[in-house]
């Protein structure tokens, strides 16, 4: 079972499978895995021990960052993902970053932005759309047609607590469509970043 895989010079974490949206666009949909592993789909959600122990194993100082990533959204598993984050502090000077879908709000139905304050250097927020009607399309999100703006909110929250905070759209967007992503992100004073689908 893969619960930390490489990309590069990052160390990503893999804590779970379960995601509320269902984006037209997602790796999960047509393969296995990223990076260099053979498989990111997990025979059960990690525990805090077994992550640590999967830390233990790593030399975190040979990384550029740690990244909460994987087959699923991490910020479902808020509690855990906090507890490791202050073991990696704990353990190393290495930069957190969460990769999210910006839902958390949603997810646990509260405001949660500012537990991560402390607790991570960087989120990267996956914008998808540039409004919430074609971020319903595209996404697909369970919570439904108030998705976007909660998004949003959460972003905002961020950029209170959080040093770096960005968006990300994937280029199955047209160029106008990026272009409007562009204007919002500008607005709010958050980088964007136009990342390839992976195929
Ligand atoms: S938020 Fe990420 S993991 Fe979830 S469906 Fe979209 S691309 Fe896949």
């Amino acid at each position: 079972m893969t619960i930390l895989y490489t990309i590069d010079k990052s160390l990503y974490v893999n804590v779970t499978n379960a995601c509320p949206c269902n984006c037209t666009f997602c790796v999960r949909l047509e393969h296995n895995s990223v990076g260099e592993c053979d498989n990111l789909w997990l025979e059960h959600e990690p525990t805090l021990e077994e992550i640590i122990e999967a830390f233990k194993k790593q030399n975190l100082e040979a990384y550029d960052q740690v990244v909460f990533c994987g087959y699923g959204e991490p910020l479902v598993r808020l509690d855990i993902v906090l507890e490791v984050c202050k073991w990696i502090k704990a353990n190393s000077n290495r930069p957190i970053r969460i990769n999210t879908n910006g839902l958390a709000n949603l997810i646990h139905q509260r405001e949660i932005a500012y537990l991560l304050e402390g607790a991570v250097d960087a989120i990267s927020i996956s914008l998808n759309a540039p409004n919430k009607e074609r971020y319903l399309e595209i996404a697909r999100p369970c919570f439904g047609i108030d998705s976007f703006e909660s998004l949003i909110q959460f972003a905002q929250a961020c950029k209170k607590v959080i040093p770096s905070v960005t968006f990300s759209v994937v280029d199955v967007l047209s160029h106008e469509e990026i272009e409007a992503c562009q204007r919002l992100a500008t607005d709010m004073n958050i980088s964007l970043r136009v990342r390839e689908r992976i195929k």
